[in-house]
């Protein structure tokens, strides 16, 4: 994509003939919701992962909302998260009835501060909810260590990192539930789509249920060959469920991920080498043992000129984001639980010159040098101004 006389999102899919071809037989078929399609793109997700199970539904939001309300925790309970994710994480926990407590940041990788989780537990909380940023998985050693000790649920939002890896295992592989984004801007999209995974039967067994209405066993089969009439409903249920339209760009997605995370890692390296010598602008890192998948490479600008940066990139025909705008911000949680600021200090102190720069698969090496460049020059001159 030649972007210099085109505008150059910061983020957009990467779709090509063979999903295309993939969505046209699914519509030929006549199964066009969850179906045959959505069953194997399942076993195909969890033979990736390596987990036990794996349930499809229609965002990455309803695999956090039914790993809560499958847990049972309700009105009362207290559940520990972060302010810095996207606000999915913290509405299903208001969701369910629950009190969302969150905890600062670490600085280096903008993941949950496993140092500050224990004084944050009252006899009242039931789970921790870890959200793995911006494609590098949290501590997850020490937050299971944490959880085992005050017999805590860990509920993960993976909606960045599909196929990373902590110490040598992936995101999701030893989870009680781990939920993945397949939303039009993730590192796997299906339009808008997700998947729960769980190496727990019981906890599964729920998830399929509750995803759609409530229904007992294997619902969807219900008006093929194998099915039957008759079923029961044991719990005012969700629908949640993935379409076998979405399942076709999610196989052929997965097959792609591992080439499409490689791709991302290059550019970062390429943001990297470029930025690397300009003082004033921190670089994302990677810092945990594993395997960072690069969602996201957002950078901090130490100069107090963010929105005139944003402004002056726009100009230059490229877009940016801001990942993300921490929840004690938004008016209904401010309000709601009284924060102030100093709160989340380093939340606080990251958001301020936070910018995500455009990084996918479709951008070409020549996209990615221009958008540094482009950044290397107006930092210089916003700085200066
Ligand atoms: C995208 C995102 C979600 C929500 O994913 P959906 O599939 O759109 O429901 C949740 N948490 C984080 C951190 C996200 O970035």
């Amino acid at each position: 994509m030649d972007i210099r006389n085109k505008f150059l999102p910061y983020a957009l899919p990467l779709i090509e003939e063979d999903e295309i071809n993939e969505v046209i037989d699914t519509l030929k078929s006549c199964w066009i919701t969850t179906g045959p399609k959505t069953k194997l793109f399942e076993e195909k997700f969890k033979e990736y992962i390596g987990a036990k199970h794996a349930i499809a539904l229609n965002s990455c939001t309803a695999g956090l909302h039914l790993s809560l309300v499958a847990s049972n925790i309700k009105a009362g309970d207290e559940v520990i998260t972060t302010p810095f994710t996207f606000c999915a994480t913290v509405n299903v926990i208001e969701h369910v009835g629950a009190t969302p407590v969150l905890v600062d940041i670490d600085e280096k990788t903008f993941n949950i501060d496993v140092n500050k989780i224990e004084a944050a537990i009252t006899e009242k909380t039931k789970a921790i909810m870890p959200v793995h940023f911006a494609g590098q998985s949290c501590e997850m050693d020490k937050i299971n260590e944490i959880a085992k000790k005050h017999n805590l649920l860990v509920i993960e939002d993976a909606a960045h990192t599909i196929g990373a890896e902590y110490k040598g295992r992936k995101t999701g592989q030893d989870s009680y539930s781990c939920s993945y984004s397949f939303y039009a801007t993730k590192n796997l999209t299906t339009a808008e789509g997700g998947m729960v995974v769980t190496n727990n039967d019981e906890l599964a067994e729920k998830l399929r249920i509750l995803s759609l209405h409530g229904i007992s066993k294997d619902a969807w089969k219900r008006y093929t060959s194998e099915g039957n009439w008759h079923y029961e409903v044991i719990y005012p249920g969700f629908k949640y469920n993935m379409t076998d339209i979405q399942a076709a760009l999610g196989l052929c997605q997965l097959k792609k991920l591992d080439r499409f995370n490689d791709t991302r890692a290059k550019y970062a390296r390429m943001y990297d080498e470029i930025l690397g010598e300009i003082s004033g602008i921190i670089l994302p890192k990677e810092c945990m043992p594993g395997k960072m998948v690069w969602h996201l490479y957002c950078i901090r600008l130490k100069e107090a000129c963010r929105n005139e940066f944003i402004e002056k990139l726009k100009q230059k025909n490229i877009g940016t984001s801001v990942h993300f705008i921490p929840i004690h911000k938004h008016p209904y949680y401010r309000d709601k639980y009284g924060y102030k600021t100093g709160d989340f200090p380093v939340t606080d102190k990251v958001f301020e010159g936070l910018v995500s720069l455009p990084l996918y698969p479709l951008m070409t090496e020549e996209d990615v040098k221009y958008v540094a460049g482009c950044v290397a020059e107006q930092f210089k001159t916003c700085k200066s101004s």
